[in-house]
C-alpha cells in the first residue's frame, strides 16, 4: 500500500471529531488501501476528551491506522500534514455580536493558517467545518504564506447532501436519481440551494417537483435544516456533518468523475463572485483539484439569490479586514 497520509483534525475532542475519526481510520475517507497517521489538535480543555477518543481508536485495532498523536500545539499538529480538517471553532452564542464572533475565530484561524503555512506538507489540503466556515477559511488562507490559495476550502457538502436528500424525498425517488444540485454562496442561512439545473432521472427536476416549492419552502428547509435537527434531536448535527467532511475530502483526493457536487472554494471570479472570496460553487474534482463547473445557465431568480449570499460573504470579509484579522 501507499505511504501513510497525515491527517490533522482540530476540535478532535468534540462531537463531529468523534464521529469522523473512526470512519477516517476505517478507510472511508482515503480508501481501503491508504494508511493514515492521525493528529488530534485540541485546546487544553479539549485534550482529555481527545485522549479518550484515541484510546477507543486503539481499541478498534484498525489495520489502516498507523499512529495517533495528540497535541495542543498547532506547529506540532500541522507538522507535515497532508489533510487538515479544521472542525474546532468558536460558534456564535446568544447575544454575541458579529464582531466578537469574527474576532474570536480570527484568534483561532489566523494562527492555524500560519502554522499550516510554516509546517504542513507541500500538498496540504484544508477543509474548514467550524463556523462561520467560509470566513474562517479565508482567515486561515490569508495567513498561510506559501500555500496555494486553492488548498483552502470550506464545507458546504452537508448543505448539498441535505438538498439532494430532500429533493429525492419530495420526488419519491432514490437518491442516485438526483443530479446537478448546487449550493451557492455562504454556509449560512443565505445559502442558495439551486435545483434549476438539476435532474431527476432523465427529466429536469423542475418538471418533476412543483417549481414554487423548489423556490420557496425547499430553500428554507435546506437552509434551516440545522435548526430542525437541533429541535428534533436536542443537539446539532454530528454524524451528517462528519460524513459530509469525509465526502468532501474523499472527492477532492480521489476525484468525482463527471458527478457534480458543491464546495466552497476560492473564487477566480466565476459567476461574478469577487475574486478571492471562499464561496460555494458547483464543482468537480479532477487530478486532486477542485474545478468550478462553468457556463451553467443562471436565471434571474438564481442570480438574485446568489448575489444576496455573496454580498454576505463580502460583508464578512470586510468586517474581518476592518478588525485587522486579514
Ligand atoms: P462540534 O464538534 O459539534 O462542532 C464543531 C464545530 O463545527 C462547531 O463550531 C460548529 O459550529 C461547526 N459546524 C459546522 N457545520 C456544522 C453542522 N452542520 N452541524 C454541527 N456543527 C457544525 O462541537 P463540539 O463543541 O462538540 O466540539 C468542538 C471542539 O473544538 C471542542 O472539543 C473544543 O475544545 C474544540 N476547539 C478546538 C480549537 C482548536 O483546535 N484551536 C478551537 C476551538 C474549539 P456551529 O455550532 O456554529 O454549527
Amino acid at each position: 500500500s501507499h505511504a501513510p497520509v497525515t491527517v490533522t483534525l482540530t476540535g478532535a475532542g468534540g462531537q463531529i471529531g468523534y464521529a469522523a475519526l473512526f470512519r477516517i481510520a476505517a478507510g472511508d475517507m482515503l480508501g481501503p488501501d491508504q494508511r493514515v497517521r492521525l493528529r488530534l489538535l485540541e485546546i487544553p480543555q479539549g485534550m482529555r476528551s481527545a485522549e479518550g477518543t484515541a484510546l477507543e481508536l486503539a481499541d478498534c485495532a484498525f489495520p489502516l491506522l498507523d499512529s495517533v498523536e495528540l497535541t495542543d500545539d498547532a506547529s506540532i499538529g500541522f507538522d507535515g500534514t497532508n489533510i487538515a480538517l479544521l472542525i474546532g471553532s468558536r460558534p456564535r452564542t446568544a447575544g454575541m455580536e458579529r464582531g466578537d464572533l469574527l474576532e474570536a475565530n480570527g484568534a483561532i484561524f489566523g494562527p492555524q493558517g500560519r502554522a499550516i503555512g510554516a509546517a504542513a506538507a507541500d500538498d496540504v489540503r484544508v477543509v474548514v467545518v467550524g463556523n462561520p466556515a467560509n470566513t474562517n477559511a479565508l482567515i486561515a488562507q490569508q495567513h498561510a504564506g506559501g500555500v496555494p490559495a486553492e488548498r483552502f476550502t470550506a464545507l458546504t457538502r452537508l448543505d448539498h447532501n441535505r438538498a439532494v436528500g430532500l429533493l429525492a424525498a419530495e420526488a419519491g425517488v432514490a437518491v442516485p436519481e438526483v443530479a446537478g444540485i448546487t449550493i451557492w454562496g455562504n454556509h449560512s442561512a443565505t445559502q442558495y440551494p439551486d435545483v434549476s439545473g438539476a435532474t431527476i432521472g432523465d427529466r429536469p427536476a423542475l418538471d418533476v417537483v412543483d417549481a414554487e416549492w423548489a423556490r420557496g419552502a425547499y430553500i428554507d428547509r435546506v437552509a434551516k435544516r440545522g435548526a430542525e435537527i437541533i429541535e428534533v434531536r436536542g443537539g446539532s448535527s454530528v454524524g451528517s456533518a462528519a460524513n459530509a467532511a469525509i465526502e468532501h475530502v474523499r472527492d477532492w483526493v480521489l476525484g468525482t468523475g463527471e458527478r457534480r457536487t458543491s464546495a466552497a472554494v476560492v473564487s477566480r471570479g466565476e459567476y461574478g463572485v469577487p475574486e478571492g472570496l471562499i464561496s460555494s460553487f458547483p464543482v468537480r474534482a479532477v487530478d486532486g483539484a477542485w474545478n468550478v463547473v462553468e457556463d451553467l445557465e443562471i436565471d434571474a431568480f438564481s442570480r438574485e439569490r446568489i448575489d444576496r449570499s455573496v454580498a454576505e460573504l463580502v460583508s464578512e470579509r470586510d468586517a474581518v479586514r476592518g478588525l485587522g484579522l486579514i
